[in-house]
């Protein structure tokens, strides 16, 4: 059934409202910058009302995070494991420079402690264990490097909820604001405090011509604001030239000498990034210091979409977590679809298999980040026909997860888009982990984000123009 959404509005109303939103995206840092023009702001699209979303799946989802950061920690805890799985990926070059770097640090590391910023991604499906719990989250995937929004989710869920509760909107309903900003910056904060020393700083590690800036930049206020702690930021290239590893394998900021407790990267996840060999040589200084890394590289790898498909098969959890009660798997294993290698194993002929004979059943996906990479459908055939077989055991082979029909209007570059939508939400994770010790210092559910693209794009890139940033209406 088509939910009645979005409310009907009558269109003077609509241009009031569209410029109530523009006024406070503009007054509360929801922009991205003009690449072309730095310092100036362009609207991020938003959506013109919350978006309903099932309250069991928006609550159970919220109750997952803390489940899943433990989960991927008993992951973390089997490096050997991790390693045999990801050799399954040698045709990826990528991976396999990351290992080899993971390798590298590992002989020489100083630094016990290592941190991350998760965000697990679910969409509803409606096909799936719908009945009396209503309908069932679906992951997409476990992020573990470079997650963003969750400085613009809180003041998105915060607009909405604003427009809601002063009836500038005829929407009814319960509008939970996102705590991403502050628990994320409290997480780095717990990161920094636990490296030892309060005058060091935070490296924020960005891409070069970032438009996500306003997104970095909260966090970094928020955590002067609250906490005291300075940040810089520095692309892979600035640090090349303007880090050093100091006295007791410390790593320094030269420009101004400043010992620096946590590296937060909000970049390195994509083969562009690393285009000549002095990026690659500043991650391996960055991963080698005594720095805490946030994410460091094992943290990165475990968030593959083959550790993901690894973990869907029966018997790996309970192996990795025996501690695990059966409730908690269950609650676990409920948020899975069906994941296949595409290797030369049983699971991996089936794969194989299914690929061909059904793909508009599927997504494949290679091992990357950042949106954009996967293939749909019919295209999964031809890609994989041209890719040699040699390469297929870099690639998972993921089923599709089917949402409801639900419909909103999207609010992009000052025009409205009325018509189907699909919504993906993640729940933020931070994390705090001892390697000697092998324990869980911190372990914190950390706010949410709802995306929202229109149902036709396969992926909801906000920037590609595809997707918008929302709000959960739960009804
Ligand atoms: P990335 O790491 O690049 O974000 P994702 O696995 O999140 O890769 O895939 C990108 C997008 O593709 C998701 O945000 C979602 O819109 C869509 N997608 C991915 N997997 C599925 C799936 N199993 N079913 C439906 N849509 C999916
Ligand atoms: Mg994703
Ligand atoms: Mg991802």
């Amino acid at each position: 059934m088509l939910l009645k959404f979005p409310p009907s509005v009558p269109d003077n109303q609509k241009r009031d409202l569209t410029s109530q939103i523009l006024d406070w995206c503009l007054t509360n840092g929801v922009v991205f910058e003009n690449s072309d023009k730095p310092g100036n702001g362009l609207n991020v699209p938003v959506t013109l009302f919350p978006t309903p979303f099932s309250r069991h799946g928006y609550k159970n989802a919220i109750e997952l995070q803390v489940l899943y950061n433990s989960l991927y920690h008993a992951v973390f805890k089997h490096p050997e494991f991790v390693i045999e799985q990801l050799s399954q990926l040698k045709e990826d070059e990528f991976t396999m420079k990351l290992l080899s770097i993971y390798e590298n640090c590992s002989k020489r590391r100083t630094q016990n402690l290592t941190g991350g910023v998760f965000r697990s991604d679910y969409i509803v499906d409606k096909s799936r264990n719908s009945g009396e719990e209503g309908r069932q989250i679906k992951q997409v995937e476990f992020n573990t490097v470079s997650v963003s929004f969750g400085a613009l989710s809180s003041k998105v869920t915060e607009l909405h909820k604003f427009l809601a509760e002063t009836a500038k909107t005829s929407v009814h309903g319960e509008v939970p604001v996102s705590k991403s900003l502050r628990d994320i910056a409290k997480g780095l904060a717990t990161m920094h405090s636990a490296y030892g020393c309060q005058q060091a700083i935070l490296l924020f590690v960005t891409q070069p011509n970032e438009t996500n800036v306003m997104d970095q930049r909260l966090l970094e206020y928020e955590l002067y604001r609250e906490y005291g702690i300075i940040s810089v930021r520095a692309t892979l290239e600035q640090i090349h030239r303007k880090t050093t590893i100091g006295e007791q394998n410390r790593l320094i900021f030269i420009p101004t000498g400043a010992e620096i407790s946590v590296v937060y990267y909000r970049a390195g996840y994509a083969p562009h990034e690393y285009a000549t060999a002095a990026d690659w040589t500043a991650r391996e200084r960055l991963e080698g210091s005594h720095a805490i890394q946030c994410p460091s590289i094992m943290t990165q790898l475990i968030g593959t979409k083959k550790i993901q498909q690894v973990l869907t098969k029966p018997g790996v959890i309970e192996q990795l977590q025996p501690n695990l009660t059966n409730t908690e798997i269950e609650l676990i294993r409920k948020t899975f679809v069906g994941l296949w290698p595409l290797d030369e194993t049983d699971l991996g002929k089936e794969g194989q298999k299914l690929a061909m004979q059904s793909p508009e059943k599927f997504v494949l996906k290679p091992q990357r980040e950042g949106g954009g990479n996967n293939i749909y459908k019919k295209d999964i055939v031809k890609h994989l026909e041209n890719i040699g077989h040699e390469n297929w055991s870099s690639y998972v082979l993921m089923e599709l997860i089917d949402p409801p029909k639900i419909s909103n209007t999207i609010l992009r570059n000052g025009d409205l888009v009325t018509g189907r939508v699909v919504s993906e939400l993640g729940v933020f994770g931070t994390v705090l982990w001892d390697t000697e010790a092998n324990k869980e210092l911190m372990n914190n559910q950390a706010g949410f984000l709802l995306r929202t693209k229109t149902q036709k794009s396969n992926e909801g890139g906000i920037a590609a123009g595809f997707g918008c940033l929302d709000a959960v209406l739960l009804l």
